[in-house]
């Protein structure tokens, strides 16, 4: 009987494991149980070979597959894991498998002999997964490969699954690589940590590593717990544009790659807001260290140390918003951000327009036309347009400035058609195009960060 394993399944859980099974035994298809199990084993081994203080970051210790029943001695654990599984390859029930939907010869499988789970109320398998359930031989059998295809965070277990099947596959080698490595040097800890124990930013760290492969596509992040408690799965999707932006602006420690403007001033970004808070405090954060809970701070641990590469391990709001797809224009506006790296990011992501973005900047342009000094400027121009509260503000504002303009100039601020396509067009947010025509203003002048700070102040929460 052959095995085939080369085809994506339904399931996250399963098709994690696909994957991982695949790279750990460097191919998808086995001529007979016999191939495969000698694979299995080879697994196994490395899952029981392990105290019970370790294990426990991958199976609990009431789980059916390491209970505390099957002894402390490892050739037994062993033995009894491997009769586990044989007795499940040996059942024919039929009906549809629940992953993949193959029909026949299936296996009657509980939650609790799976890795990564305790007890019958833990969420990790999705929601159509009873305490009992039919599959079939394969989706049975990758469900054990499922720990080594993911990595540590947050306590917790993060693996993710894209539709451009490279992304699959870099994420695997890097996982097994990394698993490998650890059993080399004798490093039992069955899941590869990532280190990074705050999830948006395991996110964004990852996404940074596929664009030094220029890999792109829609991701689904999954972050799950093996004890019963909290199980709950938390899930966050990565657009591919946002993976397009990320290629234009993120990327700093690439050799191939050049700077650019826009680069410099995105990675300044996520550098101050990870170093520091809101009160210009260096940011901190919590380690295990050698059984204690250490505090580490950012001043010491990344720029003494110069270990750049934890910049990530530290909370960071800009960050956060991103990877929820929260808008992020708030940080551009704040921080005086240039319009290139704007009309990148509102290109990318929100797929604006480029006549938009021309008519916004070409209103800011014009309003030059009163800017004698910046702070006058500031004070008559820019500072009325920050406090508008609603979009009949905003429109009562622009259209004062309008007869402003006329008093001055010859041409209009801005056409009729002009304000009803693309200024504060019917269904898009009048606030993101104050935002932007903010943006834009402020780019003309030469003020300080502080100085905008302090305008800001009070205007809203990061
Ligand atoms: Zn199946």
């Amino acid at each position: 009987m052959v095995l085939d394993f080369s085809k994506p399944v339904g399931d996250p859980m399963v098709e994690i494991g696909r994957l991982g099974l695949v790279e750990f035994c460097g191919k998808d298809r086995f001529e007979s149980f016999e191939e495969l199990q000698l694979e299995v084993k080879k697994l196994f081994n490395i899952y029981v070979f392990k105290t019970s203080g370790r294990i426990g970051q991958v199976f609990s210790s009431n789980s059916k597959f390491t209970h505390n029943s099957t002894g402390k001695d490892l050739n037994n654990r062993l033995k009894q894991a491997l009769e586990l599984y044989e007795e499940l390859v040996q059942e024919s029930y039929n009906g549809y498998c629940i992953s993949c939907g193959k029909k026949d010869n299936l296996c009657s499988v509980s939650k609790t002999i799976f890795p990564l789970t305790t007890g019958n109320s833990n969420a990790n398998f999705t929601s159509n997964f009873s305490n009992q359930f039919l599959m079939c031989k394969e989706c049975m059998s990758s469900l054990f490969f499922a720990p080594i295809n993911m990595q540590k965070t947050t306590g917790r277990m993060g693996f993710m699954i894209s539709n451009n099947q490279e992304i699959n596959e870099f994420w695997s080698e890097e996982n097994i690589d990394e698993f490998n490595a650890n059993i080399v040097k004798n490093n039992f800890d069955s899941i590869v940590d990532s280190k990074i124990n705050i999830f948006e930013n395991f996110i964004y760290n990852f996404m940074e590593e596929l664009q030094e492969e220029e890999l792109f596509g829609d991701i689904t992040f999954y972050l799950i717990s093996n004890v019963d408690k909290g199980s709950e799965v938390n899930v966050i999707h990565i657009s591919e544009n946002q993976m397009r932006f990320i290629n234009k602006v993120a990327p700093k420690f690439f050799k191939t790659s050049l700077p650019t403007k826009a680069k410099d001033e995105w990675n300044y970004l996520i550098y101050k807001y990870s170093s520091t808070d809101n009160s210009g405090k260096f940011r901190t954060r919590k380690e295990n260290i050698n059984g204690k809970a250490t505090v580490i701070k950012f001043n010491e641990d990344v720029i003494d140390n110069k270990n750049y590469k934890s910049t990530t391990r530290y909370f960071n709001p800009l960050i956060s918003n991103f990877i929820q797809g929260k808008s992020i224009l708030f940080f551009f506006k704040k921080n005086s951000c240039s319009w290139n790296l704007t009309t990148i990011y509102l290109k990318e992501i929100k797929g604006m327009r480029e006549e938009r973005l021309n008519v916004i900047k070409k209103v800011a342009n014009n309003l030059q036309l009163f800017n004698d000094d910046d702070k006058t400027f500031y004070k008559k121009i820019v500072r009325p347009i920050e406090m508008t509260k609603s979009q009949t503000e905003f429109r009562e504002n622009l259209r004062i400035l309008m007869k402003k303009f006329l008093s001055k100039s010859d041409e209009a601020l801005f056409s009729v058609d002009e304000m009803v396509l693309y200024i504060l067009p019917s269904g898009e947010s009048w606030y993101e195009t104050k935002d932007i025509l903010l943006i834009a203003l402020y780019e003309k002048m030469s003020l300080k960060e502080e100085d905008i700070e302090k305008f800001n102040e009070g205007d809203e929460d990061e």
